[in-house]
């Protein structure tokens, strides 16, 4: 299920010398960016300021680069997941089989993001499923394991072990090399700016919660989360412009559960911020996969750019079943950004729906995550019976109608002016 790119003449125009090994890795940029933030607007003219490339290789500054961002929806941890994964003589839990049949996918992502819907806060703070999440940090591995390198936390689980819980949270994830964002230790660390360069484009990168289950975020710590909020969110894309993010997105944890279309709220939301500079709106939390839509902004001088709302991803690895609660969706979107220029457009856009197959066996739940298309097309991964194609070949039917139910024609809007 693809969409024509906008300006179909920008395709088919990759060089190949100017898309290999430009990857850096989070922790440079993060130093990067906030160094970034504080220089003279007018240096960045011609020059990302924010992420230098390498000195040891040529700056981009003509041509044109290709790269491939790839997401999913949430990574949530009921009890029922642990126990198959516990090595008794190791004295770990290993959950990289969960991710086998779609590493090859995830692995393809310039960009690959996923949003983690429980604390990993370690072992001493107790384990546990809804409605207080805390998982064995060793789900960080197998994230990392899975092609995952952006771990986006702002959700309703975010606060489920206070503030302690994120920072050893966010600890475990840094110390697997993520990039993440949502969740802050400190105030300067909920303003900083994230910018990741991937293939010579910068994705300035965001991500926000409609709440966090009634807990209240700490007194001494109202940044903890990210919270939605139409006014903030739409000042920092502007923040990422000026900083030189050359597309963003930004990632919502918000709509109904178990509905399978978005609301108004949803669909005001996710327009406004695309007319207002966001590129890419990555939406979850309903636990089922919603549609998405293309929207085309005509922009003050009069050009036209592409947008994407992704208004929810579903689960991509949960213990729910049935009414396709079981189903999630990786979503892969080109970007392809045109130097002299400084243009960067949202090209192809594809759209793979994914089933968590679940099978019991000595007594303790095992589960994959199968690219169903794929899957049936093959006929033969390992564990799945007759029933499971026949269940992943209705689960197919029903997600890929409703995932494109939106997206025959693009939303036009105009640009938003810039907020103060
Ligand atoms: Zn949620």
């Amino acid at each position: 299920m693809n969409t024509e790119p906008l300006n179909a003449e920008r395709q088919g125009t990759e060089k190949p010398g100017l898309t290999t090994d430009t990857v850096k890795q989070g922790q440079d940029q993060e130093q990067g960016q906030e160094q970034g933030q504080e220089q003279d607007p007018d240096a960045a003219v011609g020059e990302d300021p924010v992420t230098k490339p390498d000195t040891s290789e040529p700056p981009l500054q003509s041509g044109t680069s290709d790269a491939l961002w790839v997401a999913v929806g949430d990574i949530m941890m009921h009890m029922p997941q642990l126990p198959a994964y516990y090595d008794k003589s190791a004295k770990r839990y290993d959950f990289n089989p969960y991710f086998t049949e779609v590493k090859p996918l995830l692995e393809q992502g310039d960009w690959s993001l996923a949003n983690l819907e429980t604390p990993i806060s370690g072992k001493e703070l107790g384990y546990s499923g809804f409605p207080r999440f805390n998982a064995p940090s060793e789900l960080a591995e197998a994230l990392k394991y899975a092609g995952f390198n952006i771990v986006t936390n702002a959700n309703n689980h975010s606060l489920d072990r206070g503030a302690e819980g994120i920072a050893r949270t966010l600890r475990h994830l840094e110390e697997q090399g993520f990039s993440t964002k949502g969740t802050a230790r400190s105030k300067a660390e909920a303003e900083a700016l994230t910018i990741i360069e991937r293939q010579g484009i910068g994705m300035g990168l965001l991500a926000y919660t409609y709440g966090t289950n009634g807990i209240p975020l700490p007194k001494d710590k109202p940044y903890s989360v990210a919270i939605i909020d139409e006014k903030a969110i739409i000042r920092d894309i502007n923040r990422l412009r000026e900083a030189g993010a050359d597309f963003i997105t930004v990632v919502l944890h918000f709509g109904i559960e178990y509905q399978t279309v978005p609301n108004d709220t949803q669909k005001q939301l996710a327009r406004k911020l695309i007319a207002a500079g966001a590129d890419i709106i990555a939406g979850a939390h309903p636990h089922v996969v919603q549609p998405y839509e293309t929207v085309d902004v005509t922009e003050a001088d009069g050009s036209l750019r592409r947008g994407l709302i992704i208004y929810s991803m579903g689960n991509f690895i949960s213990n729910q079943r049935g009414e396709t609660k079981d189903c999630g969706v990786i979503f892969k979107v080109h970007i392809h950004k045109d130097h002299a220029s400084g243009i960067t457009a949202i090209g192809d856009i594809e759209a793979i729906p994914t089933w968590v197959h679940r099978v019991k066996k000595n007594k303790a739940n095992h589960y994959q995550i199968i690219p169903m298309e794929q899957a049936i097309k093959h006929g033969t991964t390992d564990g799945l019976s007759a029933a499971d194609y026949k269940e992943m070949k209705r689960n197919l039917s029903v997600l890929s109608k409703r995932l494109q139910s939106m997206s025959a024609k693009p939303v036009m809007l105009n640009a938003e002016a810039p907020v103060e």
